[in-house]
């Protein structure tokens, strides 16, 4: 029986890393196929990240030429801070974050990196260097662990518990049967959007890189897990330069900097309380949120009483 088991368990992990190694280069190839265009210079260097200082100046883009998206974008991210982009939807919020992860390149301005401009580095160092919490993670039908240990493939099991208690998902992770171990896809275990993206908050902690990019989720979260994933998120961003592309203004209070953008120009930027004051589009944004969520909560108390 073990002899027989040996061999069966070197192949249950060749088919394993075969497996990840299609996942991988599938997911290289629809990156590729999809941005063909972009390549790293043949002079580029590794970026050096020596503080984290991200700089948007006077960045100009469109996706198709008859029709701009960002229009003169300068904001300056000093670090460790945490600069959050807010406005109306189609505004260009994500669009900042492609621009910064370098799946697109600017056709004006500059993007740059303790002085290095994104464009002069290879793309490998720049994505080694920014974690990248998107607004829909696809998880890969594996465990849950692998899932988490993606972030670091040499992180022990001591260190993807802990990623995820602080990711506030290893509670629920020890209550599925199997745990750690537990399938997650297709056919195995399905998760909720809130879950899959405390997952990919473990797997950014894991990865431990000097900037942040948190694309929130539009979908509308139960407020205990938004407060779960705002807590997360919280401690993710500790100590790293982040921004955050946030939905929900009750994300963007503690910011250093709030940047309005309105059909691709920043229209308004400051503090939250800054900008209350002014009583701008910003302050509008605010009120409307906020009456939706009394609304909602008032909802939720006559059902209660009902
Ligand atoms: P939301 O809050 O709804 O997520 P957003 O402010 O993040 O919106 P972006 O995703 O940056 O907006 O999109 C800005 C504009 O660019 C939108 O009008 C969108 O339709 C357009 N756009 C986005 N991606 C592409 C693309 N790949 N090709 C062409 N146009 C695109």
């Amino acid at each position: 029986m073990i002899q027989l088991s040996q061999p069966l368990h070197f192949m249950g992990t060749f088919y394993r890393e075969v497996r990840q190694a299609i996942i991988d280069i599938e997911t290289m190839f629809s990156i590729l196929s999809q941005h063909p265009e972009i390549s790293d210079k043949p002079d580029a260097e590794p970026l050096v990240v020596r503080e984290g200082r991200v700089v948007f100046d006077d960045v100009r883009f469109h996706y198709d030429p008859d029709r701009p998206i960002l229009k003169g974008v300068s904001f300056e991210a000093e670090p460790g801070q945490t600069i959050a982009i807010v406005g109306p939807s189609g505004a260009g919020k994500s669009t900042i974050s492609r621009l910064m992860f370098r799946f697109y390149e600017p056709q004006g301005g500059r993007i740059t990196i303790d002085g290095q401009n994104i464009l002069d580095v290879t793309q490998a160092s720049l994505r080694a260097a920014i974690g990248m919490v998107p607004q829909d993670t696809v998880l890969f039908n594996d465990t849950i662990g692998y899932n988490i240990r993606y972030g670091r493939w040499d992180a022990s099991d001591a260190e993807v518990r802990e990623a995820a208690g602080l990711a506030q998902i290893d509670d629920f992770i020890r209550s599925v049967p199997g745990g750690y171990e537990a399938q997650v896809g297709e056919r195995g275990l399905k998760l909720s959007g809130g879950e899959k993206q405390r997952v990919a908050i473990a797997r950014t902690i894991l990865k431990g890189p000097p900037i942040l990019i948190l694309d929130e989720a539009t979908s509308a979260l139960d407020s205990f897990t938004e407060h779960e994933i705002q807590e997360a998120l919280r401690r993710v961003a500790k100590g790293r330069t982040t921004l955050v592309i946030a939905h929900r203004l009750s994300t963007v209070v503690e910011a250093d900097e709030i940047l309005f953008l309105d059909h691709g120009r920043i229209v308004e930027r400051g503090r939250h309380a800054e900008l209350l004051e002014r009583g701008g589009q910003y302050a509008a944004m605010w009120n409307r949120q906020r009456e939706a969520a009394e609304a909602r909560a008032k909802l939720l108390e006559t059902e209660r009483e009902e």
